[in-house]
């Protein structure tokens, strides 16, 4: 198996680790199945090997992943800020995944961004920022679940991994691949994704939990998202979903409730760019998906001041959301020619 870690800083971060007392794990807001799984995974694994750790995430993680393994016992900074700044302020090691700069963390970011702790991120998006004394960023792979995987490996703990660590992996595995439809197209996603078996984890009843556990709802918020909300421009081979505020609160939005109704938009043939627009409180928050080598990463990080993936990305944008729909289809002519040709053969 290729060695993912090679070319990073991996051999002075298992150094440091060794050395570290009081450890923090962290992830981005709006956590998916990687980043709880990812964090939950290291969790587990450096508390096998003895140490003091804590999962502390800025916001709410979605009902679909609270099965998980020890997922009570993470901390949410929202909810509880003066605890976890305290122990952020003891802590000597803030291990960062699954996202690519501190400013993903929105008010947890501010406080990790002045503490003296040594940061380390380990992480698989486009782009990683300055913010960390050490980086493990290799954005060829399906997920951060699988730079964790090969990071408990090349430790020398193979040993350590177990069914619980694996079913972590394998969520992670799982929600960042669409249930293995893209960003996977590689021989080792497969070969870890045998080992997570070995180790004993039920497949067919993870996927049950994740995505077979919608409140009614959330699958008929999920039903006026694809009817009422999409528009299809065939013109420009995109589709885009509007959510107001007004209609979150008709279907009692919860966290989570949206996760992947964008590639609905996506699934319609010849269809290659995809948005989700979402109007909360006080932003829009944008979701992009597209086939092919259209990269929405650029088209989030150049025109909305977010970022990604090159096949899925996102931002939080400040403008209304009549304005930030404007803005999107202004600039669809100006890729029309690019929309039309994704694949290369
Ligand atoms: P989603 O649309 O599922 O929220 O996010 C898709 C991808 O884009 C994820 O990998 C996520 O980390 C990234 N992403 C989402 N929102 C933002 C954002 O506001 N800024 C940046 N830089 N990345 C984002
Ligand atoms: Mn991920």
């Amino acid at each position: 198996m290729e060695n993912y870690l090679e070319n990073t800083d991996f051999n002075k971060i298992r150094e440091v680790l060794d050395k570290s007392g009081k450890i923090i794990l962290t992830t981005h807001t709006n956590p998916d199945g990687d980043a709880i799984g990812s964090s939950l995974a290291m969790f587990l694994y450096l508390k096998k090997r003895g140490f003091s750790v804590k999962v502390i995430i800025p916001d709410l993680y979605p009902e679909f992943l609270a099965w998980l393994p020890s997922a009570k016992e993470i901390m949410i900074y929202e909810k509880d800020p003066g605890s976890c700044k305290k122990i952020v302020k003891e802590s000597d090691l803030i291990i960062c995944v699954d996202f690519n700069n501190l400013s993903r963390l929105n008010d947890l970011g501010k406080v990790i961004k002045k503490s003296e702790s040594v940061k380390i991120l380990i992480d698989h998006h486009l782009y990683p920022a300055e913010d960390f004394a050490y980086r493990i960023s290799f954005s060829k792979i399906s997920s951060t679940s699988e730079l964790v995987y090969d990071f408990i490996c090349e430790s020398g703990y193979k040993n350590l991994l177990d069914k619980e660590i694996a079913s972590c992996l394998y969520t992670g595995i799982v929600t960042d691949t669409g249930s293995y439809s893209y960003a996977c197209n590689y021989v080792k996603t497969y070969l870890i994704t045998a080992e997570l078996f070995r180790l004993g984890i039920d497949g067919e009843h993870i996927h049950r939990l994740i995505y077979d556990t919608y409140s009614e709802s959330r699958l008929r918020l999920l039903g006026y998202a694809v009817s009422d909300g999409l528009t299809v421009l065939h013109e420009f081979h995109s589709a885009y979903i509007v959510l107001t505020k007004e209609n979150l609160e008709r279907f009692r939005y919860q966290v989570g409730d949206t996760e992947g109704v964008v590639n609905y938009a996506l699934s319609i043939k010849d269809i290659n760019l995809a948005a989700l627009f979402m109007e909360r409180d006080d932003h829009v928050k944008v979701s992009f998906r597209s086939k092919g080598n259209f990269s929405v990463d650029r088209l989030a990080r150049e025109h909305f001041g977010g970022g990604g993936h090159s096949n899925a990305s996102g931002a939080n944008c400040s403008m209304s959301l009549r304005k930030t729909v404007e803005r999107f289809l202004e600039l669809l002519p100006e890729f029309r020619e690019q929309l039309k040709h994704v694949y290369n053969d």
